[in-house]
């Protein structure tokens, strides 16, 4: 014996949209499509053949866009500590993070700054591949990683040229966490590299 089945009821949502006569003849509705499509066309087509930019179309690379939203992920930068030294710990958790696997980093260790004794001596990231998701931003324990507005202006016929290294990240717009106190960092020995 089978089981009756129950009929259909389509389900109703919350923001259903509601039609009127004039949106349920369909055609009506393409006509008034077409016409606001139209208009803009002819609007932009006006501006352009009188010499004004009509479309929003930028043309990157030639045209660099400067209203980009405050929150928008571009390019990255390194934190400094107050002695202009990367805020970063090498502790490698952006680069496991990162979905694109595009950052590189080499540790070191400092044994003169028992605060930090690691530190990183290469950081790299190849832009031709980051996805600007913003998780190395997310995962970083130090906020030593932060993306700012601004983009990279990197096209061009070589990925090579896409590499951007760690003195970049430092010093292209310097950031400095002034709310996070750090020990001082002890005199170097005379005749020793601070960063030795
Ligand atoms: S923004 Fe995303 S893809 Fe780019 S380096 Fe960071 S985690 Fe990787
Ligand atoms: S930027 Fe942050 S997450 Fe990445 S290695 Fe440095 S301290 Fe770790």
């Amino acid at each position: 014996m089978t089981t009756p089945r129950k009929p259909h009821v389509r389900r109703q949502y919350w923001n259903e949209p509601t039609m009127g006569w004039w949106e349920r003849s369909y055609l009506l509705e393409v006509a008034r499509g077409l016409a606001i499509t139209g208009g803009v066309f002819l609007r932009n087509m006006g501006k352009w053949m009188t010499g004004r930019k009509g479309a929003l179309t930028a043309y990157y690379p030639e045209e660099i866009r400067a209203d980009y939203a405050a929150g928008n992920r571009g390019k990255h930068i390194l934190t400094q500590r107050p002695d202009g030294r990367p805020q970063c710990v090498a502790c490698n958790m952006c680069a496991t993070v990162c979905p694109a696997q595009v950052i590189e980093i080499d540790a070191a260790f400092d044994p003169d700054d028992p605060a930090h004794p690691k530190y990183p001596s290469r950081f790299e990231i190849d832009y031709s591949r980051c996805v600007f998701c913003g998780f190395c931003v997310e995962a970083c324990p130090e906020d030593a990683i932060r993306m700012v507005k601004e983009t990279p202006d990197l096209p061009g016929f070589d990925r090579d040229r896409m590499w951007l290294g760690k003195e970049e990240l430092l010093n292209w717009q310097a950031h400095a966490d002034v709310a996070k106190p750090y020990p001082v960092r002890p005199a170097a020995e005379p005749g020793r590299s601070p960063d030795a």
